[in-house]
This record gives structure tokens, sequence and C-alpha cells, in this order.
């Protein structure tokens, strides 16, 4: 996979945030090595990067230093790793950015919340483990078809793989959840009932989100998709997953409020 990496100095390192339950975002690099296709993470960066989404990406040199000065002024809250960009992507196994930005916020005692789609966050266990009252991780699933899942989250761990690290991080010990967003139009009910399953496996609560339609699903299979999700009862589709989750004893929180 050919990805420039391209490095810059930033002014800021926390972003204060309105999403429920989150009170600031931290995001390592601008731009996202897995490329899914859906991102809506590329509507709202750079235009460069946007448009060459999952090929670009810009790491924050300057991070670290920014993040302890604005942690001396002692900001409270839950601080979420990251909306923006994944933080376990391919070029942290090198970088440990977002490793440092965790032994940072930890030793700050800062709640953090992590999420991801890669297994490299198991690289972190010991942090996790020793941290179990501060953090918590999610994983994104949409679909459990590997092939599916290559298709539109390119360069993304295998829906399996991160199955296989909820499952470890439950057994540690530390708190994980589900993000099952955006919900792919034509999830079928068997699939989503499989997620339920393994959310209720591992003790998490379940976030969904509708598929978004965004400007850039103008071109090949995210404007097939965009255009089966302006076609899906979003509504009937939020009732059935609200009723798989009664089922299986899982939490059903709609993701940003539902909105
Ligand atoms: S992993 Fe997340 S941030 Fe990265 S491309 Fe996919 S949706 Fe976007």
């Amino acid at each position: 996979m050919g990805v420039r990496v391209i490095r810059k100095s930033v002014r800021r390192a926390l972003s204060k945030s309105n999403l429920p339950g989150v009170d600031f975002t931290i995001n390592p690099c601008t731009g996202c090595m897995h490329g899914c296709i859906y991102c809506y993470a590329r509507s709202y960066c750079q235009k460069e990067v946007g448009e060459n989404w999952g090929s670009i990406v810009i790491v924050k040199e300057n991070i670290l230093e920014i993040l302890r000065k604005e942690l001396r002024r002692r900001p409270s809250g839950r601080v979420v790793l990251s909306t923006m960009t994944d933080p376990y992507q391919p070029l942290e196994r090198k970088e440990e950015i977002t490793r440092r930005i965790l032994e940072i916020l930890l030793i700050n005692g800062c709640k953090v919340g992590i999420q991801t789609k890669s297994d490299l966050v198991l690289r972190d266990l010991d942090l996790l483990v020793q941290n179990l009252n501060l953090v918590d991780v999610g994983f994104t699933i949409t679909t459990l078809d590997k092939d599916f899942a290559r298709k539109i989250e390119p360069h993304a761990h295998s829906p399996q793989r991160r199955v296989r690290a909820i499952e470890k991080l439950s057994e540690e010990g530390v708190r994980t959840w589900i993000f099952m967003g955006p919900v792919l139009p034509g999830t079928d009910e068997r699939e989503i009932e499989e997620i339920v399953e393994i959310a209720g496996k591992t003790d998490s609560p379940l976030y969904y989100d509708k598929f978004r339609i965004k400007g850039f699903m103008k071109s090949g299979f995210a404007a097939e998709m965009a255009d089966r999700a302006a076609k899906t009862d979003w509504k009937e589709l939020s009732q059935r997953i609200n009723k798989i989750c009664e089922k299986y004893g899982v939490k059903a929180i709609p993701a940003f409020g539902g909105a």
C-alpha cells in the first residue's frame, strides 16, 4: 500500500467535543490508512487528504509536547482517542504516538476511551490493565463478512481479528464496547444478531449509527451504498436492533443521541 506520510506541527492536541459522553478528542494524525469507503472524517480534513483518503497521512509531530502543556491546565473529563483517524492504523506500529499519548493521559489521571478497528491495541494491553478504572476500548464492527469488510474497510484488520481482540480485552477486565456504525444498508438480521451476540459475550454495550450520506459518495461502491441507504427505513431498522439487543441483554445506545 503506497501511503505518503507527511509530518506537521500543530497548535492544539485536545479538541473540545459535543459528542455525548466525550469531553475531549485527540487525533494523533490527520488521515487514516484504513481507507474505509464510508469514512466521514474525510469531509472534515484538509482537501488533499480528503481527496486522497487512505493514501496521505499527516503525523502531528509535536502533539506530545502540546498535550503535556495542555494537561498542565488540568482539563477534566473523558478523552476519546480518536474520532477522525484510527489511533492504531498501521503506521502506529512503528511511530508509537498513540502509545505515548495514552501514557501521558493516564499518568495525568485522565479517563480515556479508545476506538479502533485494529488489534494493534493489544500491544498496549499493559497500560490498559494497569488503568482499568480509567480506560475503555471500543471496536467498530460493521460486518462479520471478511470479504465484504475488505471491500469497504480495505486496510483495517478483519472483523475476526477485531472480535478476538475484544474478547481478549474483556477477559483481561478492560471495559469494552462495540460500535456498529454505520449500519450498512442491506445488513441482515442474522448478521446484526451475531454482532449483538459478541457484545453480549464480552459484556459490551452496543453503540449504533445510521449510514449517513455524504457529498464524496458520488461514485463506485460508496455511491451504491448511499443509494441503498436513502431507501432504508432507519426507524424500523433501529427498532429491530433494539429488539435484538433486548433479547441478548445488551445495552443498545444510538450514537450521537440518535440524531
Ligand atoms: S478506521 Fe475510522 S478513521 Fe480510519 S478510515 Fe476507517 S472510519 Fe475512517
